[in-house]
């Protein structure tokens, strides 16, 4: 028996993921998940032809390190067909195991021990788990209710001599916000006048419904510090194939790699020509997959909104916030772990993406990644909640 305990008190805070308790909760009860955001429809079927054509050609082996060579010039001819953005598809652009090893990989090649990594709260839950992972510390900065405003003032105040990473998730999980070019812009000027590096999670940047995405590396001296980071999952409908991709200048992709050759080693073989294909894909699938999901966050909203909640009605992802106090709901996590008995719905409570729970404590996300049908029900389950039923 060994007496120590067995988790290094640096991972000692983190818990489990709130997404794998809720999803357990949901199989456990038979309740509609709209906790974990995944779709529960296919996405093209022209990727998933190429996926098993792929395994039935036998590609099953080790792909090489960086990613298979045409997803890797796919991954480049997007950046520059979206967003205008150039990379060398040979030394710009690394194929990962989804944006979460992405993300990892970097915050790991970049931080050292006692370094300092600032992002924007509510933070997705893997980014302060991969700082200290690290041995570096996640700083938040909190967006500004209720429009989640990016107080950029407040950013380079948390700047120290220890901040080696900003770390910008637009569009942003959980509230659906969509940073402004403004605020991107500002973000921007203090990543240049303090030499930072930039590392941006952009999994959601296809699924906008107003304004627009920007990517930060497209602003003025950012191309040069920041790590592009995006995946197939959402855009592809394919949240369980885990190949994502990173894109940035030589050195930092250098680093990066470095990094995720003992994380991973190497991404699944069969799903990168896959995603090549996806990649290439016209205008319309794009547009389609934007105006579909669109029509699911207004139906859920007003689904929220009737039920009597408080909506934050999402710029883009996949995820509506509420106030959950016009409901007599106190406590998010009570809140959510008592939804499946009370009405037959699973959510995620928002205090989890926040440092200082507190802080997050009435409000609780939903996601509206489902079928039509889904929502409907879901909606009228919720609707029962006032009435104490
Ligand atoms: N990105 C998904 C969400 O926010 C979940 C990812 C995960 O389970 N780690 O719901």
């Amino acid at each position: 028996m060994v007496r120590r305990p067995a988790l290094s008190p640096r991972l000692a805070g983190l818990g489990t993921s709130i997404f794998a308790e809720m999803s357990a909760l949901a199989a456990a009860t038979g309740a509609i998940n709209l906790g974990q955001g995944f779709p529960d429809e296919d996405g093209p079927i022209e990727v998933a032809d190429a996926a098993v054509a792929a395994i039935r050609a036998g590609q099953n082996q080790y792909p090489p390190g960086p990613g298979i060579e045409p997803l890797r010039r796919a991954i480049a001819e997007h950046q520059e067909r979206f967003w205008g953005l150039t990379f060398d598809p040979d030394t710009e652009v690394l194929v990962t195991t989804g944006a979460t090893e992405a993300i990892a990989a970097a915050v790991l090649a970049l931080c050292d021990p006692g370094d300092e990594v600032l992002a924007f709260e509510p933070t997705f839950d893997s980014y302060p788990a991969v700082a200290a992972l690290a041995g570096a510390r996640l700083r938040p900065v909190t967006l500004v209710p209720p429009a989640y405003e990016a107080d950029v003032e407040a950013l380079a105040a948390h700047v120290t001599d220890r901040t080696r990473v900003v770390l910008v998730n637009t569009p942003h999980n959980p509230t659906g916000k969509v940073f402004t070019g403004d605020e991107l812009g500002a973000i921007a000027q203090v990543c240049v006048e303090r030499d930072l590096v930039a590392v941006t999670d952009e999994v959601y940047e296809h699924l906008v419904f107003d304004g627009r995405h920007r990517p930060l590396a497209s602003f003025p001296g950012m191309a040069e510090r920041t790590l592009t980071i995006s995946s197939a999952g959402k855009t592809f409908s394919v949240t369980g194939w885990k190949i994502g991709w990173v894109c940035g200048p030589r050195e930092l992709i250098a680093a990066v790699r470095t990094a995720k050759q003992f994380l991973t080693y190497v991404s699944g073989a069969p799903f990168q020509p896959a995603v090549a294909v996806g990649l290439g894909l016209g205008d319309e699938f794009y547009a389609a997959l934007a105006s579909g999901l669109r029509a699911k966050r207004d139906l859920l909203c007003e689904g929220l909104r009737v039920a009597g909640f408080d909506v934050f009605v999402p710029q883009g992802t996949y995820f509506a916030t509420v106030d959950i106090r016009p409901v007599g709901g106190t406590d998010g996590l009570e809140f959510c772990r008592s939804l499946p008995e009370r009405c037959g719905v699973v959510a995620v409570p928002s205090s989890v993406f926040y440092e200082d729970p507190a802080d997050g404590r009435h409000l609780v996300r939903f996601a509206f990644c489902k079928r039509t049908e889904v929502l409907t029900e879901a909606a009228d389950r919720l609707a029962g909640l006032r009435g104490g039923s």
